[in-house]
Formats: structure tokens, sequence, C-alpha cells
């Protein structure tokens, strides 16, 4: 089953959908959605990747149109965000927590260090890298969160092995 025909059987899954979104690597793209939100594939295209849940299932789109590096990185996130749904007990559990100022933050701030860790690794500019992260991460919020409470949180998972 190709990426699109994927995707579109996702879509179709309609109201329990849910979504993490990456505003993945350099691209920046700082698309903001709600948890229960059907993603057009107008937006899809704007995206980088995306992690939801439909009917018990976690499932991550990536973009096709991402270079190495950034491909890497977009992984390296909706992975984590994978992993962080296998640490709830139900879909709706861990929504339940996205949804709040500081589960949103905390499940970012984890997958933006994720991903920044693999992409450092590939030969990415650790500064700059950071700085799109933390403005991204600050924008997710529209600035309605200290810029030292983001920063607080990236550096308690930035632990790049
Ligand atoms: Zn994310």
């Amino acid at each position: 089953m190709n990426r699109w025909l994927l995707a579109l059987t996702v879509l179709a899954g309609g109201a329990n959908t849910c979504f993490a979104p990456a505003l993945a690597a350099q691209h920046a793209k700082t698309v903001q959605m709600s948890m229960d939100s059907i993603l057009t594939f107008g937006q899809l295209a704007r995206l980088d990747g995306v992690t939801f849940c439909v009917d018990g299932k976690v499932l991550s789109y990536i973009s096709a149109d991402l270079d190495s590096i950034g491909r890497a990185d977009v992984e390296a996130h909706e992975a984590k965000h994978r992993e962080q749904y296998a640490r709830w007990k139900s879909c709706k559990a861990f929504q339940d927590y996205y949804k709040t100022p500081v589960g949103r933050l905390e499940s970012e701030a984890e997958a933006y260090v994720a991903g920044y860790c693999v992409a450092v690794k590939m030969g990415a500019d650790p500064v700059q890298f950071k700085g799109n992260y933390i403005r991204n991460l600050y924008a997710l919020f529209g600035g309605g969160v200290m810029p030292g409470v983001i920063l607080e949180t990236w550096k308690k998972y930035e632990h790049c092995k």
C-alpha cells in the first residue's frame, strides 16, 4: 500500500483520529492542529510528519519530500511519539495528557530532541537545529509559555547518545 492510500485510509477513520504534529527540521512547518481534527490532503502535504491513533492503532505519516537528514529527523521524532503513546494505557489517555500545556510541551520537546540528536549525529549544525526547534516549540504555544520554561524542558531531554 503506498503512503497516500495509507493516509487516505487513516483519514477515513474519522472521529477518533488524533494527532501529535511534527513541526520538523529546518522546514519548520508550524501547523497547529487539535487532537481530533481531520487533516485535508493540502494540510498533510504541508507537514513533514504526523503521528496519530485510529481505533487503537498508532500510525505515523512521514513526508517523502525530505532530504536524508530531514527524513531521519522526522522519523526519530515520530518514533518518539509512538513510544509516548505506548507508555499510556490507551490512546485516549495519552491524548488527554497531550492536550494539556505541560503534556504537549513535554511530548514535543522529547520528540524534537530525539530528531535533533539523530540530525546532529548525521552532521546537522547543532546550534542552528536547536535554535529552530526552540523557536518551533515557542510557536506551538503562540508565545504563551515562557522561553525559559521551554529551554528547561528541552534540556531535560537533551542527552544525545
Ligand atoms: Zn511532534
